[in-house]
């Protein structure tokens, strides 16, 4: 049965994890795996976290099973920090196993509703998304979105390729905080980007997966909140993995904006139709605190200021990193917790080997693995391999 599998690639990312495990230098440092770390390097359980762990610890009764979409009081209460307000009943949402399982959903819509849609996503991106893709036989079709030597995102290539796509296809957004090169879209790059969805048809696929580690939660929600109030037709896919901190609890959900209420509810029987045949259910803990922070205006505020502190260290090492070499400039004007350098396969090789410096082998920096205080080694490290 067996002989005629391939075998798969391990996940280099998570290989990276033992082999800094096992380094014996204290100076070593982890700019690998894409966890926010506090100051003293730790991924922290957020304090209202803890107290909705409490709580549910004291109030839940049962275990018994939810349904396929979950639990919708989490999908509900989620929706304003998302859009900004209720969005209406034209917006299907369903819980999902992270914002992994999110992207799946979508991908397994979009396959469904027009199994020969193109896809566009901007080069470089979350490997997985090809991968994802890849697996609902969706066709993928790249753009280049960032320029990693001259570290700018090309919004010129991006509208090109959507005027040369048609009404039906899809555009692969993220939402804020690109992952791997923390190239934003501005603004104004979004209103461009809606002009040429409204005079095109394609429809947003936007993966909203690091909400409030960037400009903050309103900041970064401006382009989701821009395209879902102008366009007939959105997905989002959301993640409260990381603003939770919420990681291994796969925290999710997927909001679908169809033309009407009645489309709305024909999308969410298919949603739940996916759901109940990938997951049967989606797993509760996780969107269970999520739900308790909130329901509970001072959970939420606690919450609030937590990511907001989590997003402004983000923004310090930022500060700190570009004012450390002129050709380090570029990641002030970043967002979220990744950048891409213009690093070749040796370089990171010989980042890691002599100078006890991890990182992805495509040169992928998790700007929340620095402190301050690392920056200046760091900063002499890139130097010795000729950055
Ligand atoms: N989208 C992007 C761009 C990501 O980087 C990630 C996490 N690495 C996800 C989605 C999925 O996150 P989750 O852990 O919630 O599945």
């Amino acid at each position: 049965m067996f002989d005629t599998l391939p075998e798969q690639p391990a996940d280099a990312l998570l290989a990276l994890i033992g082999l800094y495990r096992a380094d014996p230098r204290p100076q070593k440092l982890d700019l690998g795996v894409g966890v926010y770390r506090d100051d003293s390097g730790v991924t922290p359980i957020m304090a209202a976290v803890k107290a909705a762990e409490k709580v549910l610890l004291e109030t839940r009764t049962t275990k018994a099973y939810l349904g396929p979409e979950g639990d919708p009081v989490y999908t509900d209460l989620l929706k304003p920090i998302v859009f900004g307000k209720d969005p209406g009943g034209r917006v299907a949402g369903i819980q999902t196993p992270g914002g992994t399982g999110a992207v799946r959903l979508a991908a397994d819509l979009v396959a469904l509703a027009r199994p020969d849609a193109k896809i566009l996503y901007g080069a470089p991106t979350w490997p997985n998304h090809l991968q994802i893709l890849n697996a609902t036989r969706l066709k993928a079709v790249p753009h280049p979105y960032f320029d990693v030597k001259a570290q700018t995102v090309n919004v010129a290539s991006l509208v090109a390729a959507i005027e040369s796509a048609s009404a039906g296809d899809v555009v692969l957004l993220h939402g804020c905080c690109h992952n791997p090169t923390g190239g934003e879209l501005e603004p104004a790059d979004w209103r461009t980007v809606l002009k040429a969805l409204q005079e095109t048809g394609v429809v947003p696929l936007i993966d909203f997966a690091y909400h409030g580690l960037g400009k903050g939660l309103e900041g970064d929600a401006y382009g989701v909140r821009l395209l879902t109030d102008n366009l007939d037709e959105v997905m989002v896919a959301y993640s409260c993995d990381k603003n939770f901190g919420l990681y291994r609890e796969r925290v999710g959900a997927l909001y679908v904006k169809a033309r009407d209420e009645k489309a709305a509810s024909v999308v969410m029987s298919n949603l739940a139709a996916f759901s109940r045949v990938s997951w049967s259910m989606p797993p509760d803990h996780g969107a269970a605190i999520v739900r308790t922070i909130l329901e509970d205006p001072e959970l939420t505020r606690i919450w609030r200021e937590e990511i907001d502190r989590m997003g402004a260290r983000v923004r310090g090492v930022r500060s700190a990193l570009a004012a450390a070499g002129p050709g380090l400039k570029a990641h002030e004007t970043q967002t979220g917790m990744f950048s891409t350098l213009a690093l070749g396969p040796e370089q990171v090789l010989a980042l890691r080997k002599d100078h006890a410096v991890y990182m992805a082998g495509s040169g992928r920096i998790n700007v929340a693995g620095l402190h301050v205080r690392d920056i200046p080694a760091f900063v002499t490290a890139l130097k010795a391999v000729g950055y």
